[in-house]
């Protein structure tokens, strides 16, 4: 046996390639989320972001829609919602993907750290009770466990959804805003007084989430930092529809 048939022998028992790439499903080494060219292929958002909500822009500073009073201290996401990421989010929300959780989970936990957020608790996104019997998780919950678990923070159920809202995709942004309005309430309020994280799968318009600031901060909590997968472009390309 030659020597490097050798090494490929030992390889394989360390590294079992038993394991899919998250994107393409090619054998990757154990450890992995992805295969080498779809890692370097994930639309990283790691260009300039606005400071307060973390979106895309050309250069640094303020996006437009910032410029008033904060809501939050910063929203931040690893990922623009596109290419894979877009594919990945649609399957743990859909088609009960359960083991992209984890993964995803670490990149959210990365960006965390990257931009030095200072949480005491992780409050996820809840979902309309209806919405959740349906699907049976609510995937900001997943998200916020495993996150949780990296950095060793609590989650609590500190929302909850009174509303059943519509989808907001058909929405513009000020119909987003109402449409959201009154949509949640305080649960479990044990985050009075504390830095919540604020968890959510995508950051779309942002007025979910800043409405779910709204009803933290009037219940107590202190500074709320929002974490998300991923952040719609500033460019957002109307036939993005396909999934790559
Ligand atoms: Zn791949
Ligand atoms: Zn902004």
């Amino acid at each position: 046996m030659k020597f490097l048939e050798f090494l490929d022998k030992v390889s394989e028992l360390v590294f079992p390639s038993d394991f899919k790439c998250l994107s393409c499903e090619k054998d990757i080494q154990k450890g992995e989320a992805f295969c080498t060219r779809c890692k370097q292929e994930l639309p990283y958002n790691s260009g300039n972001v606005c400071e307060v909500c973390g979106i895309n822009i050309p250069s640094a500073g303020r996006c437009v829609r910032c410029n008033g009073k904060k809501v939050y201290e910063m929203a931040r996401a690893p990922f623009l919602y596109d290419g894979a990421i877009k594919k990945i989010i649609h399957n743990f929300k859909y088609n009960n993907a359960k083991y992209l959780f984890k993964p995803m989970a670490k990149y959210m936990a990365d960006c965390y750290n990257k931009f030095n957020m200072q949480a005491d608790v992780i409050v996820p996104i809840p979902l309309f009770k209806k919405r959740l019997k349906e699907r049976g998780y609510n995937q900001a919950f997943k998200l916020g466990e495993e996150i949780g678990k990296v950095l060793n923070l609590p989650i609590i159920n500190g929302l909850e959804r009174i509303k059943d809202t519509p989808t907001q995709t058909a929405l513009d942004f000020k119909d987003r805003k109402n449409n959201v309005k009154g949509a949640f309430k305080a649960l479990d309020k044990t985050f009075k007084g504390k830095n919540v994280l604020l968890i959510d799968d995508v950051y779309t318009s942002g007025a979910t989430l800043k409405e779910a600031c709204k009803v933290l901060k009037s219940s107590g909590a202190n500074k709320i930092y929002v974490l998300t997968l991923a952040h719609t472009m500033l460019e957002n390309k109307k036939d993005s529809k396909s999934f790559k």
